[in-house]
């Protein structure tokens, strides 16, 4: 390479600024990687390149998690093509680290086909998992051959016949016994001339034995057993060999490519298991080995390719998963530790009769049970010298508001100021009208910062903040502009958390000491998911809506008549409606205007007589306000918007909200939509209307009618869409996983996830080098660097 000294470079940037492309002065970064991969084509013809070439024009799309994938491999080739080439090439010295290229069997064209899977390197190979495996090793006499079963036989070959069907179809039937009975085997070829039939013909000597696995035919016409296609072996010189891989055993299943046989892979990994048993060594602590009775990873890692038996199968991907979850763990854990070793906070006590009991008590309500305990374990927090780190999820409506507003109180009474930060203007606004109705009562003073404040309002905030004469501060990301200072800030809540970026939440909290930091959200993100994202942080779950709450009830329609009906009978109940119309080809501009004209059609079509208010993204912020001020106050009857009101608006009085194309939305979006409703004792109702005749679709809408728990409908989305596509790729921040499936493994996750936590607490990563080199672990420290 010409530049390598440049690439070194850029990739270490890259790398730095965590994978998000960047922009050099003249181009991106994977546009720079590409045209250097060019010239390096241009001038080798190494295949290598190639791949390497075609990963980087994707890049740009690609998630996080494949970008990083990118990268080690650019710095594996690099280093194999430009360095250590030449000894590597001599098989005695052969490591893990290899280029798959130089194993037995596989040359530099295979190598290419494997290099397009992702398998680079010896390891690679060995990590490259079955997708499933077929068992092939339970042996049926031929009288017990049940149709459709999978088995293997023993037999005799009696008879070989070779004839061509009507389409000009070869088939070659072979007939075998046992001592129990007889069965043909059909074999097929599209060439069917003579010659290629007594080719196949001759692979059958009548007379000798042969092993068959296949999942058994009944004949319809003749009502006879067959296998069709069957994998066979001649007995001779095979039935003995018990490293026949292709037969009689769990057979392995991979994930393949066009151009590369299942065999010649097979072979490659059997091959390689056993050349570099040795080599594996056991990362896990053997304490939690034993605890768990997990397989040393040699072993796991040969009975996950080729299990003895089921048992052994099973075991091997419970050791395999435990540890990818475990070391996915260990590094939060470690992260975590490493926060609060450098973060040190002042306990936090709540007295009897001080601010959180006197507002408590003066609540129109009793809290519930979950809001209870996430209270308690919010104080808990408080009450200890390392900084709250804690993310609390809760239904939509399940009152995460209250819950925040005694974390600031708890600030607040022992002498500190606080803060909570919403993704728009419009929550801002609301939970600032929250807290004034709360706080004021006890004498507090609370200050809103968003943008649309008119500048002098906001410099007379800003001075309270600053001098300590205000307690608490509402905004918008205004808050984390630097002319916002606080006098003595100890708390800080984040609404809605995943609308902010990390940078945005490191902001906030640098504008004091240590705050202590509460995030929220109401994106039922499955547990399994939160913690493996947000190992960082701890969780609290409220799974409970208040009482009296009435389950909202959800149906699928589309006839304009029925939704009217509905609106109708409502609204002349003194109740209030949304109608709500997707966001058009993402463009702000365009769904305004849809927006616009549907409000017209209801208002001068079917509703002449009621008042209907129009919200959507092009509205000025003030404008937005007075629009959502003007619901609240019933000055509306209906809104009609786009998702502006998607998040957190609280209008209890309204009953009904239409849903308009619901198939655009995600499962967990409808979710969040319909919960602008059903937040009072009023029985509300969802109609979610759509034309689409995709049965998947209306399967998918389906479940809204079905249920109101939001964490089933995530996980059914979860179950749907991915990981990736339910978090929202770009962002997911999801590591990468070979084995372990977040959806259908998080028991083991959460035995992982207490074992890594339990280990950092009672042990020194660097007394286990082999943890802290372990894969994942260490990625951004030296790429280059030796090994
Ligand atoms: P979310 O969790 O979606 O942010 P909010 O905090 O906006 O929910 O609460 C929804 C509504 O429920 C609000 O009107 C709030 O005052 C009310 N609320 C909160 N907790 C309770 C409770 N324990 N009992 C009755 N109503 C409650
Ligand atoms: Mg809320």
């Amino acid at each position: 390479m010409d530049n390598l000294e440049q690439i070194k470079k850029a990739v270490e940037i890259e790398v730095k600024y965590k994978y998000i492309n960047i922009n050099g002065k003249t181009r991106s970064f994977s546009s720079f990687i590409c045209s250097e991969l060019r010239k390096e084509i241009k001038k080798t013809k190494n295949p290598k390149w190639q791949v390497l070439l075609e990963h980087f024009e994707q890049y740009q799309m690609d998630t996080l998690p494949q970008r990083k994938k990118s990268l080690e491999r650019l710095v594996s080739v690099i280093k194999s093509e430009t360095g250590e080439k030449q000894v590597e090439k001599r098989s005695e010295v052969l490591s893990l680290k290899s280029d798959v290229m130089y194993l037995k069997g596989i040359g530099s064209k295979i190598a290419y086909i494997l290099n397009k899977l992702g398998i680079y390197t010896v390891s690679d190979l060995l990590y490259y998992f079955p997708r499933k495996h077929v068992d092939y090793s339970t042996r049926t006499r031929i009288r017990d051959l049940i149709p459709d079963e999978t088995t293997t036989v023993f037999g005799t070959i009696t008879s070989v016949q070779a004839f061509t069907t009507k389409n000009n179809l070869g088939v070659v039937k072979v007939r075998i016994k046992d001592s129990t009975g007889s069965i043909s085997l059909n074999f097929f070829s599209s060439k069917s001339s003579k010659f290629t039939l007594e080719r196949m013909k001759a692979q059958f000597p009548k007379g000798s034995g042969i092993m068959v696995s296949g999942t058994v035919k009944l004949n319809s016409y003749d009502g006879m057993l067959t296998l069709d296609k069957p994998a066979y072996s001649i007995m001779d010189d095979e039935i003995l060999n018990s490293s026949n891989l292709n037969l009689a055993r769990i057979v392995p299943i991979y994930p393949l490519s066009e151009n590369l046989n299942i065999k010649t892979l097979r072979k490659a990994i059997f091959n390689t298991i056993q050349l570099f048993k040795n080599d594996i060594e056991t990362i896990l602590p053997q304490n939690i080995i034993e605890k768990y009775q997990l397989l040393e990873k040699k072993e796991a890692l040969e009975q996950i390719h080729f299990p003895n038996d089921n048992e052994a199968l099973q075991k091997a991907r419970f050791s395999l998963v435990f540890e990818e979850l475990f070391l996915i763990q260990l590094r939060l854990a470690l992260m975590r530790e490493e926060n609060n070793k450098n973060l040190s906070s002042i306990p936090l006590e709540i007295k009897k009769d001080g601010l959180v009991m006197r507002f408590i008590d003066g609540l129109p309500f009793e809290l519930t049970g979950a809001q209870k305990k996430a209270v308690k374990e919010i104080l808990n927090d408080l009450n200890s010298s390392n900084p709250m780190q804690r993310l609390l999820q809760g239904d939509v409506g399940s009152g995460k508001t209250v819950v925040a507003c005694i974390m600031l109180l708890a600030a607040i009474e022992n002498g500190y100021q606080a803060a909570i930060m919403a993704p728009t203007e419009i929550l801002a606004q609301q939970h600032y009208n929250n807290l004034i109705n709360w706080l004021t009562p006890l004498g507090l003073k609370v200050e809103l910062l968003i943008g649309s404040i008119r500048k002098k309002q906001r410099t007379i905030s800003e001075t309270n903040l600053r001098n300590g004469q205000a307690h608490i501060a509402v905004g918008t990301h205004a808050l984390i502009q630097d002319s916002v200072d606080f006098a003595n800030l100890g708390a800080v809540v984040i609404d809605e958390q995943h609308r902010f970026g990390v940078k945005q939440r490191l902001a906030l909290r640098k504008k004091s000491q240590n705050p202590q930091i509460l995030t929220m959200t109401a994106t039922p993100i499955p547990r399994t998911l939160a913690i493996t994202m947000n190992g960082d942080l701890d969780l609290t779950i409220i799974d409970e809506l208040p009482k009296g709450r009435k389950p909202i009830i959800t149906e699928m329609v589309n006839s304009r008549r029925q939704i009217a009906n509905l609106i109708r009978r409502e609204v002349d109940a003194g109740r209030q409606a949304y109608i709500v119309y997707p966001l058009i080809e993402e463009s702000e501009t365009l769904s305004a205007k849809a927006a616009t004209i549907e409000k017209e059609k209801w208002q001068n079509e079917i509703f002449p007589d009621y008042k209907i208010g129009l919200l959507h993204g092009k509205l000025k912020n003030d404008e937005k306000d007075e629009v959502m001020e003007k619901f609240k106050n019933k000055e509306y009857d209906i809104l009609v918007s786009t998702t502006v009101v998607e998040v957190g608006v609280d209008v209890p009085n309204a009953t009904v909200i239409v849903i308009e194309n619901a198939e655009r939305f995600g499962l967990s979006q409808l979710h969040q939509l319909r919960g602008r409703v059903g937040r009072s004792d009023l029985q509300s109702y969802c109609l979610l209307s759509s034309s689409t005749k995709s049965q998947e679709t209306r399967a998918r809408l389906n479940i809204m009618t079905e249920t109101n728990d939001g964490f089933v409908i995530a996980e059914q989305d979860l179950q749907i869409r991915g990981p990736g596509e339910f978090l929202g790729t770009r962002q997911s921040g999801l590591p990468d996983m070979l084995i372990a499936d977040i959806v259908n493994d998080s028991k083991i996750l959460e035995l992982a996830r207490a074992e890594a936590i339990d280990f950092v607490k009672n042990n020194n990563i660097n007394d286990f080098p082999l943890l802290k080199d372990a894969k994942g672990l260490n990625f951004n420290s030296d790429l280059f660097g030796a090994g």
